[in-house]
Formats: structure tokens, C-alpha cells, sequence
């Protein structure tokens, strides 16, 4: 492929109209919030503010990390998409606290141990914690804390094992929903771009079960969330083990080529066959 292939695969990639309004709308809600609102207001390629909640560095974020991937070769690999569902991580409705540690959270860290421990040759994770505004028939729902993350190296048992001996699960009826990721470019850069997302999303669906629609938050539910997430660092949501970003830049720290596959696990196989076939159960927030 040739470098940033992956945009013709997400033609709908943060938009400049949504970054625009979103960096004017989030820096609204910030100078409300008491929070010096101007660099997020100023920034621009030329002078990056770094901020978390900020559309134009998040989306540069992303950016360097899908060229990563691609100029590593990394969608080359066998691939699982991993979402976590936690206990005690679901934020009421009206709640404008903060939620605490995000990637530094001690969940997230005990799970990056576990996994370092099992001493899996070729493990690589990326991913994130985010949450999202939910509202079922324009009620609040709730803000449920989650986990997405992309990992190659780990067989479904492996990930399995991991999750559950680090993460309490919660009551929701799929806590831990692990997809293998179709091998087609397409579906590979699709669910990596989803496991590291901007920062401020609402989902409104009609009825609880449905799969929703993302919708643009109303100042009072950014100002919600913005509470939420606290203003953090432009990183501080990025999960990462066998990949390093420093402060923009991402490296591989892995090695992937010295120790060989094991024979039980196709996880570090290059996918020859390039099929394309349908994602068999999207990810749900
Ligand atoms: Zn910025």
C-alpha cells in the first residue's frame, strides 16, 4: 500500500467542518467551565495546544497512529477487537464529576502486567478508554466508561484470561466482547480507528437495544462531559503495550520478527488470503 492508503478507507476521517465546530464548541465550554479556553480556541497545526479534549490535536493523534500501523505493516497481522465493559464504570446522568485516572487507571495497569506477564511473543496493543453520552428516546442514560483495544499476538482464550483475572466485569449483557478482525484493510483501519476515537461523543437511540446514532452534543452535555473526562493531556487516553508515542511520534518497542510464531497460534500470521467479508458483529460503545 502505498503511505496513508488508510484514508481511502475512511473518506469520512474527522472532517474539517466537525473539527472546526467541535474546537469552537469545546473551547465554549471550557471559558463556561472557568478553564483557560484559549489555547484549545488558538490551536492549529502550526501551535498545538496538546489538550485531550481537543478535536484538531485528537485528530492528529489518530492520524499519526494510523500511519503508523500502516507504514509498519501492522494490518498485515492477525488482529482481535477487544471491547471491556467494567464494573462501577458507568457514570449517572447529571453526575459532572470527574471519572478519575484515565489510561494511568489502576484496571488498565493491572491489565498491561497480566499481559506482560503471560510473556507472549509479538504482543501489541492499541487502544483507549473512552465514554460516551448516551440518551434512549432524548432521556440521559448514562455515561458508561469503556475500553476498546486492538490486539495482535493474543489468542481469544489468552485475552480472556487476561481480562478476567484484572477487570471486574459489569452487569451489561456482553461485559467482554472479543471480534476477530476480518483481514481486508478495510475492516482492519475501520476498527483501529474506532479503538482510539475523539474524546466528546453522544449516542442517541430510540430504544435501549438499538445501536444509536452518533449525534453532536448540546453545550450542557459537553460542559457533562467535559466534567467527566477532566481536561487532560493529549495522550492520556491511549493504551498501548508494545508500542511506544512520544508525544506525537508512534514506534513499535516489540519485536515482531526475532521470535518465531508459535504453531498453535495463527495470531502472527500474515494474512494471505485477502478476502472481503463482512465484520461479523460490530463493535458496540
Ligand atoms: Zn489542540
Amino acid at each position: 500500500m502505498r503511505p496513508s492508503a488508510w484514508r481511502t478507507h475512511l473518506p469520512n476521517f474527522d472532517s474539517d467542518g466537525l473539527v472546526e465546530k467541535e474546537q469552537l464548541n469545546t473551547s465554549n465550554g471550557l471559558r463556561w467551565l472557568g478553564y483557560d479556553h484559549l489555547p484549545m480556541r488558538n490551536c492549529s497545526e502550526a501551535v498545538r495546544c496538546r489538550g485531550g479534549l481537543c478535536p484538531r490535536c485528537i485528530r492528529q493523534l489518530r492520524a499519526n497512529l494510523l500511519d503508523f500501523l500502516e507504514a509498519e505493516r501492522l494490518h498485515l497481522l492477525s488482529w482481535h477487537f477487544v471491547t471491556i465493559r467494567v464494573a462501577g464504570w458507568k457514570v449517572e446522568p447529571g453526575d459532572d464529576r470527574p471519572f478519575g485516572p484515565l489510561s494511568d487507571h489502576p484496571y488498565i495497569y493491572n491489565l498491561k502486567t497480566k499481559f506482560r506477564r503471560m510473556n507472549l511473543p509479538g504482543l501489541v496493543i492499541f487502544g483507549s478508554i473512552e465514554t460516551v453520552y448516551n440518551t434512549v428516546a432524548n432521556v440521559p442514560a448514562g455515561k458508561p466508561f469503556h475500553l476498546h483495544l486492538m490486539i495482535s499476538g493474543a489468542s481469544e482464550v489468552e485475552i480472556e484470561t487476561a481480562v478476567k483475572a484484572t477487570i471486574p466485569p459489569s452487569d451489561d449483557i456482553v461485559p467482554l466482547d472479543i471480534i476477530s478482525v476480518p483481514p481486508t484493510d478495510a475492516d482492519f483501519f475501520e476498527l483501529a480507528s474506532y479503538a482510539f476515537k475523539q474524546s466528546l461523543l453522544k449516542r442517541s437511540k430510540i430504544q435501549e437495544a438499538d445501536r444509536g446514532a452518533m449525534q453532536p452534543l448540546n453545550a450542557a452535555e459537553r460542559r457533562e462531559l467535559i466534567g467527566n473526562l477532566g481536561v487532560h493531556g493529549w495522550q492520556q487516553r491511549l493504551i498501548l503495550l508494545g508500542i511506544r508515542c512520544d508525544n506525537g511520534p508512534f514506534r513499535l518497542i516489540a519485536n515482531l520478527s526475532t521470535p518465531p510464531p508459535r504453531a498453535n497460534s495463527p495470531s502472527l500470521r500474515k494474512s494471505a488470503l485477502r478476502r472481503s467479508r463482512r465484520v461479523p458483529g460490530r463493535p458496540r460503545s
